[in-house]
């Protein structure tokens, strides 16, 4: 009997991954959704869950504790929840990791989760949304705080230690990947031209799928 080809992920076990890795503000989770739209990519925000966990819950209050001082979650805890979480999406056919590539919007976000991550996830790109004009990132936050409701943009102190942990704890992430899976976007430009440079470097990855 002739044997079918495998697919990607279950050659390796592990889910195929883009990474978006930005400060906040710098529009991972806008290119993210618009990405989902696109037949054979599966969105996930790390903040997007921990914002949807109950806060009666003990893990919905563990998040709270620190994401309303500006703080990133623990490492296990965020990988943790992070993994229940994608399981549990994959068990009832909302993610297809067969046919689906992960754009991951807010993990790892540290070089610590990176490394925890390396049983689960194959990362085939890093999009690295650069901004240098952090007061263009301060501003859209505060324009986000008022439309979204988001409490830790709300004020300017926690906005600014915000923009610090990102300097100190995720951006020695660029370093951790190969350097030829980086690809560096202006995120100062339109939305639609960062799209546009997203989309160049993902296409060649769906089309060779
Ligand atoms: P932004 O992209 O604006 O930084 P997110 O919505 O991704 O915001 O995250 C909001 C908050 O959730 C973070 O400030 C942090 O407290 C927590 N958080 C999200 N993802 C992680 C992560 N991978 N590790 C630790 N904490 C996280």
């Amino acid at each position: 009997m002739q044997q079918q080809p495998q697919s990607p992920e279950l050659q390796t076990g592990k889910y195929k991954s883009i990474l978006l890795i930005g400060a906040p503000g710098s529009g991972k989770g806008t290119q993210g959704k618009i990405l989902s739209a696109i037949p054979g990519f599966y969105h996930s925000s790390t903040g997007d869950i921990f914002r949807s966990l109950d806060l009666q819950t003990e893990t919905g209050r563990t998040f709270w504790d620190y994401a309303s001082r500006g703080e990133l979650v623990p490492d296990e805890f965020t990988i943790q929840v992070w993994k229940n979480y994608i399981k549990g999406m994959e068990l009832t056919n909302q993610f297809h990791p067969e046919t689906q590539m992960l754009v991951l919007d807010g993990i790892p976000r540290s070089v610590m989760q990176a490394r925890l991550l390396e049983d689960t996830i194959d990362v085939v790109k890093v999009i690295y949304l650069v901004c240098a004009d952090m007061s263009k990132m301060v501003e859209r936050l505060r324009r986000r705080a008022l439309k979204e409701n988001r409490f830790d943009d709300a004020n300017d102190k926690v906005i600014r230690h915000r923009l610090e942990v990102y300097e100190r704890d995720t951006h020695p992430i660029i370093e951790h990947y190969p350097a030829d899976k980086i690809c560096r976007i202006d995120a100062t430009m339109s939305m639609i031209d960062v799209l546009y440079e997203i989309v160049k470097i993902l296409k060649p990855l769906k089309a060779s799928q």
